[in-house]
């Protein structure tokens, strides 16, 4: 089923996501909608917030970016299969040089920034089967989980620009919150005035 993406502005975006347990309600069930959302707005990753829930939570799917052709064949061939399931990550290490990449999200739609990362993280995390992982990434799909996981922690890639470039798209985003924006998936509008 898919489900409506919560738009910039709804409090649930800005909520630090709790732990869960094997024994959450319907896990399974959740992550199938949850994917089936992700690939019906063509994103390349997806976190619980985002459709409301403020868990640690989010899915990555690098798929579609595979398709770049600025990105050299063994990259590529790594995002074409890269599939994973985040729950109860934690960020232990991130390092490198910060370099920029122009962001975008599912809930800000039509708003592209670059946003300065470090490159390379290690991260904890259990999968769908609830097995304990502690992996190291790099390149774009370090950048990927780097913002799902904003998500979790409440953050959004518009809260990491600079107070300029925020005083710029401002507009632009209280229309998101207002529901003023066309867009082709389903979403839920935190300020949207009620139709009579
Ligand atoms: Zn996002």
């Amino acid at each position: 089923m898919v489900l409506p993406i919560v738009a910039y502005g709804d409090p649930v975006l800005k909520k630090k996501g709790k732990d869960i347990t094997k024994d959450y309600p319907n896990l399974q069930g959740l992550l199938d909608n949850m994917y089936e959302t992700m690939y019906n707005a063509y994103g390349v990753g997806l976190a619980a917030p985002q459709i409301g829930l403020d868990i640690r939570l989010f899915l990555v799917d690098t798929s579609a970016f595979a398709e770049d052709t600025g990105l050299d064949e063994q990259e590529q061939a790594y995002l074409k299969d890269f599939k994973r399931t985040f729950i109860n990550a934690q960020i232990i290490e991130e390092t490198g040089d910060e370099w920029a990449f122009n962001e975008g999200c599912l809930s800000i739609p039509d708003v592209r920034e670059d946003v300065f990362r470090k490159p390379k993280i290690t991260i904890e995390y259990y999968d769908e089967n609830f097995e304990k992982h502690t992996e190291t990434f790099e390149g774009l799909v370090a950048r990927v989980i780097q913002h799902e996981y904003d998500h979790i922690e409440g953050i959004l890639f518009t809260d990491k620009l600079s107070s300029l470039k925020k005083r710029l798209i401002k507009g632009k985003l209280s229309n998101i919150s207002k529901g003023k924006i066309s867009v082709d998936y389903k979403m839920r509008f935190p300020n949207q005035k009620k139709k009579r």
